[in-house]
């Protein structure tokens, strides 16, 4: 008896703890913004989430659910990112539930993820090395983002060089994998009471603001956008396989995901109802960079207009004005009370102010500007902006410096080495026909069907001794495709790179020291004796075949 009646005060004051636990840890309401007079740009400021997985991969959600509660957090379009290779269709737009749904793809490589939008399927799989998914998807017309570049997880961060035509400045499903377990408990505690604002208590200043951002923008454009990486919950997902607890019961939920946080494009006219009009409208404000993101959790709805007046022009975010242009940049926003605008550029803050508006005169610029607000009570350390612009850029930006390598020939400066024998290299499952014409070889292949199982056809050739220092090639396909250049030592060490080949035809022009290495391998790129164009299965799916032609070779000493 006396055991039993004290196991129930006790369960009483473990209750009461908990209740106490869970009032304390209840966060603050998001504030609701006044934006009367500003109707106008209200009805152009469009508000989405970007980031998003489905069924189709490994969210737990179809599509016409996550329309549902995008509908209920009060968005307007969303942005499916399902994990893929680019070789599905996207579904056209669509309008479901009121809301305009658009359909990415979230492309693994080599060097992290890298979402692509706007984008037709692809002739081939997407894939390895991030450089050439960058070319790729640039290439058929889609615009690209780096993913979650800030992932606590090394295989998930985006490292690759070559430069892509966007990033997520913030990614919610990264926020919460550098939290301690004390953070997360806490704002386990906090989304039970209030599920968008305890989401956000998980967020801080993300690294990318001031690193990779502003070096993005320091050589061209550069759009950002925030993330919501959305799935319906915690589980189910080729990030990690392992974990389930938490996303089976939905945590977060998509609707506290959309409530959270979200991106604002800014149209020339609302929405009119026609989804693939509306589509291309959003998609082309995206690409302009006529976007902001806000933390909804905090406050909303965010409106800013920002400016840049230049003589009797008048330009707005994303436009890019003549480079030593004396002009004035000028902030209005509708932004909680005590809240600080800052004008940011090439990662510094120039100016802030806790007004509403800000002047900001721009004498001979150059580089992107781009507005920041702190809202107060901003969750981390250092806090999250509320609000993040993105830039008016000064000056012609320097977009595509870094081309890729090789894609055009050059002309030799000594006598060139015609090769080579070609003899076909191939696993066994795999099936290859060469023929050599007067003017051309020409490689009929067929990879294995089945699972992947590192099927691959290659032509290869033998190097001579003396040293050389590129290689010319004239490549055409039967479709297009890609062909993976790879120089061979004896102790079997190989160094490549993936090139595109084009139906009407590819000149490169590959210097040996633009040649990465494959793997760790054994020897030096010097002691080379063979080189392969290897067609294999990072680009083109089991059981594929098709004719690679090789029309012209040359070795460069
Ligand atoms: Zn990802
Ligand atoms: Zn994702």
């Amino acid at each position: 008896m006396g055991i039993s009646r004290r196991t129930t005060i006790w369960t009483l004051i473990a209750l009461a703890i908990g209740v106490l636990f869970l009032w304390s840890a209840t966060p603050a309401a998001p504030v609701r913004l006044d934006a009367s007079g500003w109707d106008d740009l209200a009805a152009r400021t469009v508000a989405g989430a970007y980031h998003i997985h489905t069924t189709r991969s490994d969210g737990h959600g179809d599509r016409t659910s996550v329309a549902a509660a995008a509908a209920q957090a009060g968005l307007k379009f969303i942005i499916l990112t399902d994990h893929g290779d680019g070789t599905r269709p996207p579904d056209p737009p669509a309008y479901i539930n009121g809301v305009l749904v658009l359909d990415g793809v979230e492309i693994s490589t080599d060097s992290g993820h890298y979402v692509a939008l706007d984008m037709p399927r692809a002739p081939y799989p997407l894939g390895g090395a991030g450089e050439s998914v960058v070319e790729d998807v640039r290439r058929l017309g889609g615009f690209g983002i780096a993913a979650h570049p800030d992932s606590p997880k090394p295989t998930l961060r985006w490292t690759s060089a070559a430069r892509p035509d966007g990033v997520e400045w913030l990614n919610l499903d990264s926020e919460w994998r550098d939290e301690t377990r004390r953070q997360l408990l806490r704002a386990g505690a906090a989304y039970l009471m209030r599920r968008a604002p305890g989401l956000a208590l998980i967020l801080d200043r993300p690294t990318t603001l001031d690193a990779r951002w502003p070096a993005l923008l320091a050589t061209g454009r550069a759009v950002a956008l925030a993330a919501a990486d959305a799935h319906g919950g915690v589980g189910r997902r080729e990030e990690d396989p392992g974990r389930s607890l938490a996303g089976s019961v939905g945590i977060p939920s998509y609707e506290a995901s959309f409530r959270a946080l979200g991106n604002r494009v800014i149209l020339d006219k609302p929405l009119a109802g026609d989804a693939v009009a509306d589509a291309r409208a959003v998609y082309a404000a995206i690409r302009k960079g006529s976007l902001f993101a806000a933390i909804d959790a905090l406050a909303g709805p965010a409106l800013l207009d920002f400016t840049v007046e230049a003589g009797y022009h008048r330009e707005a975010m994303g436009a890019t004005v003549p480079e030593d242009t004396d002009a004035t940049l000028l902030v209005r926003a509708v932004a909680p009370a005590g809240s600080e605008i800052s004008i940011v550029r090439n990662g510094r803050v120039l100016t802030t102010t806790r007004a509403p508006e800000l002047r900001y005169v721009v004498t001979g610029g150059s580089g992107a500007f781009r507005v920041e607000i702190l809202a107060p009570g901003g969750p981390g350390l250092p806090p999250v902006p509320w609000l993040v612009s993105n830039p008016i850029y000064f000056g012609e930006p320097l977009e595509n410096a870094k081309r890729p390598v090789g894609t055009e020939a050059q002309v030799a400066s000594t006598t060139p080495i015609p090769p080579f024998p070609w003899s076909i290299e191939k696993d066994p499952s795999s099936s290859a026909t060469l023929r050599t014409g007067e003017h051309e070889a020409s490689l009929e292949y067929k990879l294995g069907a089945g699972e992947r199982n590192n099927q691959f056809v290659a032509l290869a050739t033998d190097l001579p001794a003396e040293s050389v220092s590129a290689i010319d090639l004239s490549l055409a396909g039967d479709r297009p495709l890609r062909v993976s250049v790879q120089l061979r030592n004896p102790a079997g060490g190989r160094w490549g790179r993936s090139y595109y080949v084009d139906p009407a035809g590819s000149a490169l022009h590959i210097p040996l020291a633009s040649l990465v290495p494959i793997g760790a391998p054994p020897g030096t790129v010097a002691d080379a004796r063979s080189l392969l164009l290897v067609i294999d299965i990072t680009n083109a799916q089991p059981g594929r075949s098709g004719v690679l032609r090789v029309r012209s070779s040359a070795l460069l000493r």
